[in-house]
């Protein structure tokens, strides 16, 4: 049986699986079984922040792996302690808890729990089109009436506002609002950049009206908008969700906010969370994206890809927004086609709804890189 064979017959049918079998990565270059090269501008959704096969970061697993690789909550350990001190120092001044998970989704989770527990209060304020995951918590909070059909009772208490509306939010908020909860550029969405004025007021109303503020940096923090975290264009969330990029691609999340959130112990926990093969993935890789000023690099190199999509003679294309490298090209059709044709001439990109292409290339992107894929995005998008 092929790899597709045993994927398709033996694994729940939940992903659209692209035609091809990706077995190995350098840099910002996927190779599928047969040698042919990709350029990724995917990240896989934002995790490959650092590219493939980066030697610093294999080198903190494998001397973590035979130091100590599992280290349960219920004992300190040195590697994560490193860790929350590190994340307390690059976050936004008063965020200084840490609740480690393995997703994005547990993030979400975590948030949702502390900011009800909180206020002891019950309604969560959302998006109309953002995204925080599919457990049945953050199902909740996720737009996409499609993910909750036939799923049964989906946990009551959310509220769905058209984003940057400040004035429908405002009207949506009663008195058992607990939590205001938004990205700061939704992702799955389409690559919709948070107005700052929006983000200001709604900061003030969770100030005045004592609901919790949590931002949802799952997929924009750790350098993805030119910034550590994208909260630091906007405003300070009482709480902010981590995962994707903070561990190199080992899998990790994190869940951090200020010292008023509070939850009563044992009623959150996670057996993985925080274990210290994750976090020493984490520090080095926070120590990669500073050592190589990754984060400067990063907005330089988006607005280098922004200007030089925005020249391209392509009528299809409707809109280009977003920050850093975090980018959506909107197109008056239906952008599946072109995804497989950049696939089929060696550009791995993404969807963000039906309609636009979303880039989350690797931070470490070069100019000759994001060349070759605007000038095979020229090809594609011309000559359909
Ligand atoms: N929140 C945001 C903003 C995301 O983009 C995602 C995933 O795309 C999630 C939450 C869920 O993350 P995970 O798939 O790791 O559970």
């Amino acid at each position: 049986m092929t790899v597709q064979e045993i994927e398709t017959d033996h694994e729940l049918d939940v992903y659209s699986r692209r035609d091809i079998v990706l077995v190995q990565g350098e840099g910002c270059i996927l190779y599928d079984e047969q040698g042919k090269a990709y350029l990724d501008c995917a990240s896989n959704v934002g995790v490959s922040l650092l590219g493939y096969g980066n030697e610093q970061i294999a080198r903190a697993i494998y001397k973590q792996y035979m130091t100590l690789p599992s280290c349960y909550n219920i004992f300190y350990n040195d590697v994560r302690a490193r860790l929350t001190q590190k994340l307390i120092d690059i976050t936004p001044q008063g965020l200084s808890r840490v609740f480690y998970c393995n997703s994005g989704t547990e993030a979400v989770e975590a948030a949702l729990k502390c900011a009800r527990f909180t206020t002891q209060k019950s309604d969560i304020i959302c998006a109309v089109r953002g995204f925080h995951g599919k457990t049945l918590g953050a199902l909740g909070a996720t737009w996409n009436i499609h993910y909750k059909t036939s799923m049964g009772p989906v946990p009551p208490g959310y509220v769905h506002v058209p984003f940057n509306n400040f004035e429908k939010l405002n009207a949506a908020v009663t008195a058992d609002t607990a939590a205001i909860l938004l990205e700061v550029i939704q992702g799955e969405g389409g690559i919709r950049v948070g107005d700052l004025s929006f983000f200001e007021k709604v900061r003030a109303l969770c100030d005045t009206e004592g609901i919790v503020l949590i931002l949802d940096e799952v997929q924009t923090g750790f350098g993805r908008t030119g910034a550590m975290f994208g909260c630091e264009h906007y405003v300070t969330p009482d709480i902010l969700c981590l995962a994707k990029g903070i561990a190199g691609g080992v899998p990790m999340g994190a869940m951090m906010c200020k010292e008023f959130i509070h939850i009563p112990k044992h009623s959150h926990t996670s057996t993985f969370g925080g274990n210290p093969l994750a976090c020493a993935a984490a520090l080095a890789s926070i120590a990669i994206i500073e050592e190589q000023k990754l984060i400067q690099k990063c907005a330089e190199n988006g607005e280098y890809f922004v200007h030089a999509l925005s020249r391209l003679d392509a009528p299809v294309i409707k809109e280009i927004r977003g920050m850093g490298l975090m980018i959506g090209v909107e197109l008056y059709e239906k952008a599946g086609p072109y995804v497989q044709a950049l696939m089929e001439r060696g550009i791995l990109v993404l969807l963000a709804g039906k309609y636009v292409i979303r880039l989350l290339p690797p931070l470490i992107i070069s100019r000759k890189e994001i060349d070759h894929a605007v000038h095979t995005m020229a090809e594609v998008l011309t000559s359909y």
